[in-house]
């Protein structure tokens, strides 16, 4: 057998690899999503915007305005307005969060000591208005039905 045959064998093997591979697929359950109509679902870890968390019995915010999310955040796209309260004790006025400089790293959600801020299933944030990324205390408090299902009776 000369070489040109032996390369013509080993293509033709190749080809049918190929086509095997694709056969198998083809045949398989299909991933395709019909988005929006149809929505994927994030896994159970996934980082999408935050939200702040109360307390589910006191309905009472979970954070105690540290700041420590905001100075770890390494954006530095949070912003915490506090104010003390007559007894001593730190009280939250505003937390903004601009997403458009946000990278979705989870520092802020690792490093609350309270549960706080968390990482959401929540990925649905495509505007054509800046103003829209920018999230106010509402919004997130808003924003904890998207918690993932394991924090949200933290
Ligand atoms: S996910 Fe990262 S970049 Fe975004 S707000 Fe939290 S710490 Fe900042
Ligand atoms: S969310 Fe957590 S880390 Fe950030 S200020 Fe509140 S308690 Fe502190």
């Amino acid at each position: 057998m000369g070489l040109i045959d032996i390369i013509k064998k080993a293509t033709f093997f190749e080809i049918l690899q190929g086509m095997s591979v694709t056969g198998k697929y083809a045949a398989s359950k299909k991933f395709t999503i019909e988005y929006p109509k149809e929505k994927s679902i994030p896994y159970p870890r996934f980082r999408g915007s935050q939200a702040l968390l109360a307390d589910p019995v006191t309905g009472e915010l979970n954070c105690d305005a540290c700041h420590l999310c905001e100075t770890i955040c390494p954006s530095q796209c949070i912003t915490i307005e506090s104010s003390e309260t007559p007894d001593g004790k730190k009280s939250l006025d505003e937390f903004t969060i601009d997403l458009s400089r946000c990278v979705f790293c989870g520092f802020c959600e690792e490093v609350c000591p309270r549960a706080a801020i968390v990482m959401t299933a929540n990925y649905e944030l495509a505007s054509y208005d800046k103003r829209d990324f920018i999230l106010t205390k509402e919004w997130l408090i808003a924003n904890a039905v998207h918690a993932h299902k394991e924090l949200k009776g933290r």
